[in-house]
């Protein structure tokens, strides 16, 4: 099969029409891949994406043909539709953290949106925030507003786009909830499959792609216990000397293990099954 991407965590390969997109057990923090896997991460991305996919088929079609992959890639690739991506990452937020929260402190909006005085970091937003960005091939990805969407793809698909995303998340966070899992913000890819459909892809509600919080500790003013990406962030802020430039930093044992518990963990929770690696 022929490569035709190896992105930072995820190399896609074309099989026929279809690709076959495999998730390597690789972390990327500030956009550089840090040199040490963490095992098993890129199985439990595939399979929560799967468990999500399935359940958010009456909200919008996915590019998920099936399973049926190369041996050597069980449990971590997919076989799916190849679409003409979307240059834009589908960001929806409904605490404040991270980028959002930067953007609120310095001028009480996020992502031009503005938001009510008073909110600290992690609190909850009044209503879930559409908040795009630029999905950059080089260099990190900037914030764009609804009006550079409609610039990009046009205001009829920018408009159902923005609605999906919102309600995807609205979905996932409602259901993640239930099993006192607070899912802060997510990240969503689109694509349009030859005939126009607008389609989900990638991955979708992983502890890559969002922030997850434990719903019984949460409480804003203050970072909360993360069950996701933020961890190996975290620590790698903590390495003195690094620049967030390439090379990153070796993550030590016990950060492999701890990250691997919380995807684990995360997995655990939301599906309601255990891991079974
Ligand atoms: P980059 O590709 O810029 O390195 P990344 O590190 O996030 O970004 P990965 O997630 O590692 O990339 O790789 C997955 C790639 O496959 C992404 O570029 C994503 O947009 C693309 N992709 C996902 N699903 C599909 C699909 N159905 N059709 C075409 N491309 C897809
Ligand atoms: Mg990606």
């Amino acid at each position: 099969m022929e490569l035709v991407h190896s992105g930072k965590v995820r190399d896609v390969y074309a099989d026929g029409d279809d690709l076959i997109l495999v998730a390597s057990d690789r972390v990327s923090v500030y956009d550089v891949v840090l040199p040490t896997p963490i095992p098993g991460k890129g199985a439990i991305l595939t399979q929560l994406s799967l468990w999500w996919f399935d359940r958010l088929g009456d909200v919008v079609p996915n590019h998920v043909i099936s399973e049926d992959v190369p041996a050597e890639w069980a449990g971590r690739a997919i076989r799916c539709r190849r679409l003409e991506m979307f240059p834009v990452e589908f960001i929806a937020r409904g605490y404040l953290a991270g980028l959002g929260l930067k953007e609120y402190e310095k001028q009480g909006t996020v992502s031009g949106v503005p938001l009510p005085p008073g909110l600290v970091e992690a609190s909850r937003l009044p209503e879930p925030v559409f908040t795009p960005t630029t999905k950059a091939t080089t260099g990190h990805d900037e914030f764009i507003t609804f009006d550079d969407v409609v610039r990009e793809i046009g205001a009829e698909t920018a408009e159902r786009l923005r609605d999906l995303t919102l309600e995807v998340y609205r979905r996932g966070a409602d259901l993640a909830r239930e099993r006192g899992v607070i899912i802060a913000d997510t990240k969503l890819e689109f694509g349009r499959a030859p005939d126009g459909t607008i389609v989900l892809a990638d991955e979708v509600l992983t502890p890559d792609s969002s922030r997850f919080w434990p719903a019984d500790s949460w409480e804003p003013g203050r970072a909360q216990h993360s069950l996701d990406k933020q961890f190996v962030r975290d620590w790698s802020s903590s390495v003195t000397g690094w620049d967030r430039t390439p090379p990153g930093p070796e993550i030590p044992d016990d950060v492999v293990a701890a990250t691997r518990a919380r995807y684990a963990e995360v997995y655990e929770r939301i599906t309601g099954s255990p891991w079974r690696l």
